[in-house]
């Protein structure tokens, strides 16, 4: 079987390895999609150190190809996505569904080998099977969207809710989905044309974009004191987290979904205490209260299936895989979310 892996700094090659069959515990699947995500381009940029050899991916779906003796919930043939975190299985936090801030977490497509690959083997209790309608490039969606999922949950959207959307990247896009299936209004602030019509197609009852009436806009929502929640989802070292503890109202929620990798970023502490605006860190998926964020954004995935497909933009084999993230990287491709076929 053919795997994509990492040769150097910017670099991947494909290598055709044995298949191995799945441990007692393990599920092997014949993967049909796996995506492109920020944190890859992290790694083929350099901005950290990837594990040479290790096969990336962590956004993907596939047909259960293989089962260990001891796995039940899933059986040959079905269509799967993978929440792509291992643990310890044994802390406190793990216990108790929390295993997304276990001391031992790992991330399947990092420490462990990923998605972009003809087949993977992963742990039978990271196997999710899929719901029925959709096919593995909308399951490959789901990691993304479980993401919002989880910083909703923790902030106990309600369906009245105003929620406004900080960047249109395939968090934010799909944090739409989220919003609509908690039955909030969503507003979206989307840099590029692209992202405004996608954001458009998802169902984002309003889009505005960075220019002039953008920002009329933004201080037209900051003066009605109308969002409740404000998602922040570009990270990097931008001035988006202030820009969401100003829009939303006085005791409103923040949400920190992006990943801020510059260092510090600003916010304001006196206008912070003086409105009582709470800002919350989210960090992928986790199982907390007994359901499963993953699960969830599965179930999303499966409503809005017509919708979501526009956020796959770009298709490539999996020999073409450096072609792929040199699409993923480039501002000017129009992508927003790039997806390797390795079985073709
Ligand atoms: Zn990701
Ligand atoms: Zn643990």
């Amino acid at each position: 079987m053919h795997l994509a892996r990492w040769s150097d700094v910017g670099q991947l090659e494909v290598a055709d390895v044995a298949l191995v069959p799945p441990a007692h515990d393990e599920v092997q699947i014949e993967i049909g999609s796996a995506g492109i995500c920020g944190s890859d381009l992290h790694f083929f940029r350099g901005d950290f150190p990837a594990r040479m050899g290790g096969t990336p991916g962590h956004e993907f779906g596939g047909t259960v190809s293989a089962v260990g003796a001891d796995v039940k919930h899933v059986k040959e043939g079905d269509l799967v996505g993978v929440e792509p975190l291992l643990r310890c299985g044994m802390c406190p936090f793990c216990i108790s569904g929390d295993y997304h801030v276990c001391a031992d977490r790992a991330v399947i497509g990092e420490k462990h080998n990923g998605g972009m690959a003809q087949f993977t083997i992963v742990p039978g209790l990271v196997a999710f099977k899929a719901p029925q309608g959709i096919d593995s490039e909308l399951v490959a969606l789901a990691e993304p969207l479980a993401c919002s999922v989880h910083g909703f949950d923790k902030v106990r959207l309600r369906g009245h809710e105003t929620v406004f959307i900080l960047g249109a990247g395939s968090i934010g896009l799909t944090a739409i989905l989220a919003a609509r299936a908690n039955g909030a209004h969503t507003i979206v602030l989307a840099r590029y044309p692209h992202q405004q019509a996608a954001a458009r197609s998802l169902g984002a009852d309003e889009v505005i974009g960075e220019d002039e009436a953008g920002v009329a806009r933004m201080e037209e929502l900051r003066r009605a004191r109308v969002v409740d929640v404000a998602v922040e989802t570009v990270g990097g070292n931008g001035d988006t987290l202030m820009q969401a503890q100003l829009i939303v109202r006085p005791k409103g929620k923040v949400v920190v979904l992006g990943v801020f990798s510059g260092g510090p970023v600003n916010i304001n502490p006196l206008h912070l205490a003086a409105r009582e605006v709470e800002i919350i860190g989210s960090m992928t998926y986790a199982r907390s209260e007994g359901h499963a964020d993953y699960q969830i954004a599965l179930n999303i995935i499966q409503d809005y299936a017509e919708e979501s497909r526009c956020l796959v933009t770009h298709r490539f084999s999996l020999d073409e895989v450096n072609t792929a993230f040199a699409t993923a990287l480039d501002k000017t491709s129009k992508s927003i979310k790039v997806q390797l076929k390795p079985n073709g």
